[in-house]
């Protein structure tokens, strides 16, 4: 999966050209509600800056990894969820089902997840 970075559709919502319902932002990372919730409460953390998958940011930027993590944890105490419990999934490639090239994480909660699927 290759996609330039002006094509990328979350590096256009970090620009302010596509608008996103935010819920959390730093220096480094934003979040927002996803466009088609799954869960009750459903976020998506992304770094500010261009990285494909969660793989490759692993190893360019490991100091933006905690970030979004750090992010991630900030937005369950914000979405009410951070004592009952919440769903962090990032996809990774084709076959893990990612559909945007930017790395971003799920936040997914409010309702009990049961096991994980495939
Ligand atoms: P993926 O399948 O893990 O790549 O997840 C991409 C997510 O981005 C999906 O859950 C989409 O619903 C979500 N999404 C796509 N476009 C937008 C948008 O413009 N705003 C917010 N979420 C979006």
């Amino acid at each position: 999966m290759s996609v330039t970075v002006t094509d990328c559709l979350f590096c256009r919502i970090v620009a302010g050209e596509i608008p996103a319902d935010k819920v959390h932002e730093t220096d480094t990372v934003v979040a927002f509600r996803d466009i088609t919730p799954r869960a009750k409460v459903h976020s998506l953390v992304i770094p500010k800056e261009h990285h494909e998958s969660l793989a490759e940011l692993a190893t360019a930027a490991p100091g933006l990894v905690a970030d979004v993590f750090a992010a991630a944890g900030e937005v369950a105490a914000k979405e009410g969820v951070a004592q009952t419990g919440y769903r962090l999934v990032s996809n990774v490639g084709e076959d893990g089902g990612q559909e945007v090239a930017h790395v971003h994480v799920h936040v997914l909660g409010a309702q009990s997840m049961g096991p994980v699927g495939v």
